[in-house]
């Protein structure tokens, strides 16, 4: 009787929680609460109309590194794929490296642990694929700025075979980068089998493994689409993140990166198979952005960039802030995204969604 009841509170677990084979983390850079608001009002006139806003779990996240309260990309990244808090500027490193001078311990990130479980993994970004975000994915340094020694980090991965899919922004500085470290970046991928692209369009859709730099802005819909169906051919399953920056210093550029990659969400919410493919939405850190005015029917933002610099509705200034970011989830193990979190528990959120325990070699 007992070994039945264990047995059917275990099937009941199983059914509550379901294993995710997929993740998807779309990780808006500086893309607080108040700026998710402000997008909302300014692409679609109401507040609440954002496809994140509709997702069904969701959760606050607490983003201080250490050593500090508002945090940079680096640490903040670094905390949501590791389950490490660390200081601002680290890149996927322990607290005790000193940035720019000393090396802290190696964390292993979801990435790392989806290569060694077999899996396909991809990172995307219109920044610099160099830039903290997808570096805290991919790589470990004890600074940001270590360009070159950041990317030649795709080339020699401590587990699996390494990112598969690098998309994104960064072309002239990681060229450029590389080329000063006297480091040969195109040769040193070609031998691991990485093909190379310069436009988004010819990434074929019979790719395997693909390092995609462009300097010209570019449209994530398509690009996020293919990588999709290239990752998709893992039986295994994939792993992905994607940001997108959403830095309102420029405020009508930030709203509309924000407006874009909410309609991205979207799409790739109806492109998934939603039971077996967790999409998690959340930010690095805020950043100080607030609806002080205006009504329904205007636009939140003047028409002339000019005018943006004077009185308007909204009220900017540039730089990050420290108050809780959101996390929304949809699609197995997303139910685990609720309450009041640091930033480090979404690491924990992604592993158990996978079923996978945290080795202790965690590092
Ligand atoms: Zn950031």
């Amino acid at each position: 009787m007992k070994r039945l009841l264990l047995f059917l509170t275990s099937v009941g677990l199983a059914a509550a929680e379901p294993r995710a084979k997929n993740v998807v983390v779309f990780l808006g850079d500086a893309g607080g609460i108040p700026t998710l608001h402000a997008a909302s009002i300014h692409g679609y006139g109401a507040p609440g109309k954002l496809f994140i806003q509709t997702m069904p779990h969701m959760g606050l996240s607490e983003t201080s590194p250490v050593g500090a309260w508002v945090s940079d990309s680096a640490a903040g990244m670094t905390a949501i794929v590791t389950g490490h808090k660390t200081r601002n500027s680290v890149i996927s490193q322990s607290a005790e490296a000193v940035p720019g001078k000393a090396d802290g311990v190696p964390l292993k990130t979801i990435l790392e642990y989806a290569e060694e479980h077999g899996l396909s993994t991809g990172v995307i970004s219109n920044m610099s694929m160099a830039d903290a975000t997808p570096a805290s994915c991919y790589a470990h340094a004890n600074h940001r700025r270590k360009f070159a020694e950041i990317v030649a980090q795709i080339a020699k991965p401590r587990f699996g075979d390494g990112v598969d899919l690098v998309i994104g922004g960064g072309r002239k500085g990681i060229f450029a980068a590389t080329e000063e470290a006297k480091y040969d970046f195109r040769k040193a991928l070609g031998e691991k089998g990485y093909a190379m692209y310069d436009r988004p369009e010819e990434i074929p859709a019979t790719a395997k493994r693909v390092v995609a730099l462009f300097d010209e802005r570019f449209d994530p819909a398509p690009v996020v689409r293919r990588a999709i169906e290239i990752l998709s051919r893992n039986p295994k399953g994939y792993f992905l993140m994607v940001e997108w920056d959403m830095h309102t210093d420029k405020l009508r550029g930030g709203l509309d990166q924000a407006v874009t990659m909410d309609k991205l969400i979207r799409q790739t919410a109806d492109q998934v198979n939603k039971r077996d493919t967790l999409l998690l939405f959340t930010a690095d850190h805020s950043f100080d952005l607030r609806v002080r005015g205006g009504k329904p029917g205007q636009p939140l933002l003047p028409e002339t960039p000019a005018a943006e610099e004077g009185r308007s509705a909204v009220q900017m200034f540039n730089t990050h802030t420290a108050e809780e970011v959101l996390v929304a989830a949809m699609g197995p193990g997303a139910s685990r995204v609720k309450g009041y979190m640091p930033n480090t528990q979404i690491f924990h959120i992604l592993m158990a969604a996978y079923g996978w325990k945290e080795t202790g070699g965690a590092r």
